[in-house]
């Protein structure tokens, strides 16, 4: 017996604007996000990019950040529609639960292995999700049902000038989906 493990909510370090939902749905897709914006100590980073979507009328669930902070909506809003991947008929943006990282893309694959506590954050919130909504905790690029890059909605949608964010193998999307299903199991401290 290894003991009672339970799957709490990640730490939410500052409440994420919900004024941009266009009502709720039963979600069965996380899709990942990178920002393509600068690192800031502290939270102003992760505050920032909530603000910015906010003014310009899109919206998001969950942003990670590279000292592992995190912002996310208050619970009632983690199943909302919010705008954030074009999809074409995959109508994402009905099913997905989106999650901002703050970052660079770069074809660097090293670039991720510099921001574990970002992805172990990222995997911690997929894992809580997953369980929570009953979401598969598995890389599936068909973007039927699991754990996606925003480059895996525009490819398997076919949207023409789509984002190419979070682009598998120069983001770790299999590490993050394996890791969510481990902490699936284990829970956290
Ligand atoms: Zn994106």
């Amino acid at each position: 017996m290894a003991g009672f493990t339970w799957l709490r909510r990640p730490r939410v370090d500052t409440v994420l604007p919900v004024d941009r939902a266009h009502g709720h749905a039963k979600k069965n897709l996380i899709v990942l996000h990178q920002t393509i914006s600068p690192d800031v100590k502290g939270i102003g980073d992760v505050s920032g990019v909530g603000h910015y979507l906010d003014t310009v009328g899109y919206g998001i669930h969950i942003i990670t950040d590279v000292e592992g902070k995190s912002g996310a909506v208050p619970v009632a809003y983690e199943d909302a529609i919010f705008y954030h991947a074009s999809s074409g008929s995959l109508d994402v943006n009905t099913r997905g639960i989106g999650i901002e990282q703050v970052s660079y893309k770069t074809g660097d694959p090293k670039y991720w292995w510099k921001r574990a506590k970002q992805l172990h954050k990222t995997a911690r919130w997929c894992a809580y999700l997953c369980k929570t909504y009953g979401i598969p905790a598995v890389y599936d690029p068909s973007c039927k049902a699991g754990i996606v890059g925003h480059a895996d909605v525009t490819k398997a949608g076919n949207v023409i000038g789509g984002h190419t964010d979070c682009t598998y193998p120069n983001y770790p999307t299999k590490w993050v989906a394996a890791a969510a299903k481990t902490y699936m199991k284990v829970g956290w401290a």
